[in-house]
């Protein structure tokens, strides 16, 4: 007798929601594959330092310690019911067969079914001084905590638009780092206004209010309502400048800078996988298309967590699992309903709880405001915001796939991971058009850069190759 055809599920992204997923697929019998980029599982959260340079997990994830070795654990426990590839990107998709760049150099791996849970990275916005040595990401100083242990100055200044900056803050004063100032660009009356409605998740709430407690308490200037960013210095960060509500500008001395404005999905993936994109007014970014269970609009793909749309990640764990289970009933491997309806109870909540914080925490349009035509936007192409706006103006740059081929924005080394959404919302500006008219940047393959050493045997004649 033949053995039953058990159908190839791949899984990308070994953070909450990728987890979640292969524990689900691989409890069924399925043997998914897991890839993720990173050399150890845990995703952005959870993540975790090199092999032999641990640290406690109190430490490195408090309150969420008990969740991330939970997570941390799971494929040890799974064992051989994963096919689990680490330190392997995934960097381009074509039907259905995904090109891969691992350890062991380039291949190719077809699917039956794909989940993508590719997570997200920080929206970074340009502010006179954002290029100078010294600044980083908010997620970039977070990860030097976390993975290196280190902070990214002896004296630093972390700016942010989310529930981010004030877990960032923390855990830079918890680990013994001077923080000269944590400003939030967003003004603080939205915080009142829409608190109540957060307490469809109370317990995350309570977390958020305690670490803005705690770092009051540890005597942390915390400020809000910023506009008008600067980073002056000669060379190298030598201190950030900003504006407050009534109007007055504020100097603070720092010799590092963390800044970013919220988070943006990594969309590229499910772009080249055929998946169809949507524009979310309430965090004015694009995101591909999905059911509350997972399904996207391309036969056979499956989309959960941040990479589908920014819920944090309880929200990543819950759509993983959910996820995973409607792909079982798909292929119609009985799943459990009442497990099915609770998780969609949850993830309702979830999602009001998110509605309330994306209203908290608005959108900071107005740092785009006024700024100077010879600031850098592009950093991998050199295109600056002038560049961009005599596109707009005397070329016809109406969209921004026609901006791109016009100036360069996004044809760098981040594919306009980077920069894309601040060149949306100038462009917009510019044109005096809604932003979503102007779409978005298409996704191309490489998604992320790779070494073209790693392919040169692919491009070597045959007598090289002998
Ligand atoms: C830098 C950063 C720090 C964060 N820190 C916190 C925090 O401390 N607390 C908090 O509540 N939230 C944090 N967040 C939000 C966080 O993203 C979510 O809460 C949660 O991690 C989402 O889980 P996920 O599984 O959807 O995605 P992630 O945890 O982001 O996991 C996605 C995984 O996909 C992998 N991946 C992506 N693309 C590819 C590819 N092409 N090939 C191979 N692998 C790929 C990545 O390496 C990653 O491991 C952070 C976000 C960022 C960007």
């Amino acid at each position: 007798m033949n053995a039953p055809f058990a159908p190839r599920v791949v899984v990308v992204g070994a953070g909450p929601a990728g987890l979640r997923a292969t524990e689900v697929l691989a409890e069924a019998g399925l043997r998914p594959v897991l890839i993720d980029e990173a050399p150890r599982s845990g995703g952005q959260i959870y993540r975790r330092p090199p092999v032999g340079a641990e640290r406690p997990a109190t430490d490195l994830y408090g309150f969420e310690a008990g969740k991330a070795v939970a997570l941390h654990d799971l494929l040890g426990r799974l064992g051989d019911r994963v096919d689990h590839r680490s330190a392997t990107l995934v960097w381009a998709i074509e039907g259905r067969r995904l090109s891969l760049l691992g350890p062991e150099g380039p291949s190719v791996l077809d699917f039956d079914a794909l989940v993508l849970a590719t997570g997200a990275m920080d929206r970074v916005l340009p502010f006179p001084g954002w290029t100078l040595p010294g600044v980083f990401t908010l997620g970039a100083a977070q990860i030097a905590l976390k993975a290196q242990g280190v902070a990214i100055g002896s004296k630093v200044a972390l700016v942010g638009a989310g529930p981010l900056l004030p877990l960032v803050t923390r855990q830079y004063a918890k680990a013994g780092a001077e923080v000269a100032l944590s400003l939030d660009a967003t003004p603080f009356l939205p915080k009142l206004l829409h608190g109540p409605s957060m307490l469809a998740s109370p317990s995350t709430l309570l977390k958020g209010l305690w670490y803005m407690a705690a770092n009051a308490a540890s005597g942390v200037p915390q400020r809000f309502g910023a506009t008008g960013l600067r980073v002056e210095g000669d060379g190298r960060v030598e201190a950030l400048v900003w504006r407050d509500g009534r109007g007055r500008d504020h100097r603070v001395a720092c010799d590092a800078v963390g800044a970013s404005f919220g988070l943006r999905s990594e969309i590229q993936l499910a772009d080249l996988a055929g998946c169809r994109m949507e524009f979310d007014e309430l965090t004015r970014q694009w995101r591909p298309i999905r059911t509350s269970e997972g399904r996207s609009t391309a036969p056979d793909v499956w989309l959960a967590g941040d990479g589908a749309t920014i819920g944090g990640a309880d929200v990543a764990e819950l759509a993983g699992t959910r996820t995973a289970l409607a792909l079982l009933a798909d292929r119609g491997i009985a799943v459990d309903t009442t497990r099915i309806a609770r998780l969609d109870a949850a993830l309702a909540r979830q999602r009001r709880f998110r509605v309330a914080v994306e209203k908290a925490y608005p959108f900071p349009r107005a740092l785009l405001d006024g700024l100077a035509d010879d600031l850098m936007l592009c950093r991998c192409e050199g295109v600056t915001v002038g560049a961009l706006r005599a596109a707009a103006t005397t070329r016809g740059a109406d969209e921004m796939n026609r901006l791109k081929a016009f100036t360069r924005i996004g044809m760098g080394r981040c594919q306009g991971r980077v920069c894309g959404q601040a060149a949306a919302e100038i462009l917009a500006a510019t044109l005096d058009r809604p932003i979503a008219e102007v779409g978005r940047l298409r996704g191309n393959p490489p998604v992320k850069p790779i070494p073209i050493g790693a392919f040169a045997g692919a491009f070597a004649t045959e007598g090289e190759r002998a």
